[in-house]
């Protein structure tokens, strides 16, 4: 890119994913909460409004990490419904059932799954797929749409939140000034980890605009597909159907 940081071949993607995860799991909803000075949870909760969950329903929330979306989801289908947090990261699915459990969530399951596959649940098995600030670390992202397809019921929705562009042009250069500057900062200064961060500022130049997802969204057959810019279109909610 311009800044002069190195992009991340697709083939070593997992393997720096993995390691980027691992390194700032213990520190990473602190980080959350600095880095977007508090914004992600109204992002988040506008994800649960568009999301339509009622209880007795069947969640599964896709590179889940620490639990955020799972945890409301977990009180809001009750007793009669099921939620499963899952992540192919250990270290942040242990950092989220810890959560979860202390939490008092008796009816979530925690289960490491790649989201390019999703292998361990059977076809139309959910009423409703989340998958938050996940799919930009997701190497093949059509492999991994066509597997949330598969598992999803018929009439089930998908909601995808995930960092996306700026609507217009001055936004986008202090946005750009802030994640290749602020954001390795405080990566340093709180996880002694700027190179992760940096990871992080290059995975969300990379991943497509609002209009290329919801076109990917399509292809794999999803309906009624529409998405939401929020903060200008720093983030966009993405919705579609089967
Ligand atoms: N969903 C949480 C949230 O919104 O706070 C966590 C988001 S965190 C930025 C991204 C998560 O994606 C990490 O927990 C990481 O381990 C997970 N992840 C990365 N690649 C993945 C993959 N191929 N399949 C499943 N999860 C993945």
């Amino acid at each position: 890119t311009h800044f002069g940081y190195k992009t991340v071949p697709t083939a070593e993607k997992q393997a720096k994913v993995a390691e980027v995860f691992h390194s700032v799991a213990a520190k990473y909803d602190l980080m959350n909460d600095l880095m977007s000075m508090g914004i992600h949870r109204l992002w988040k909760r506008f994800a649960i409004t568009l999301s339509g969950v009622r209880r007795g329903q069947h969640v599964l929330d896709i590179a889940g990490g620490t639990g955020d979306l799972a945890k409301v989801f977990s009180r809001e289908v009750g007793s009669s419904g099921r939620v499963v947090l899952s992540d192919i990261n250990e270290s942040m699915l242990n950092v989220g059932r810890d959560r979860l459990l202390d939490a008092g969530c008796s009816n979530v399951d925690f289960v490491l799954a790649n989201a390019e596959t999703l292998e361990p649940f059977a076809d139309e098995s959910f009423d409703l797929l989340t998958i938050s600030f996940g799919l930009r670390n997701v190497t093949d992202k059509d492999a991994a749409l066509r597997s949330m397809y598969r598992v999803l019921k018929p009439g089930g929705r998908l909601l995808v939140l995930e960092f996306s562009k700026p609507v217009f042009e001055p936004l986008s250069k202090v946005y750009d000034l802030y994640s290749f500057t602020a954001l390795p900062f405080l990566g340093k200064l709180i996880t002694n980890d700027a190179e992760s961060y940096r990871y992080l500022a290059e995975s969300i130049r990379m991943h497509p605009d609002q209009r290329t997802l919801k076109q990917m969204m399509e292809s794999t057959g999803f309906k009624n597909c529409d998405y939401h810019n929020l903060t200008g279109g720093i983030v966009a909610l993405h919705r579609g159907f089967k």
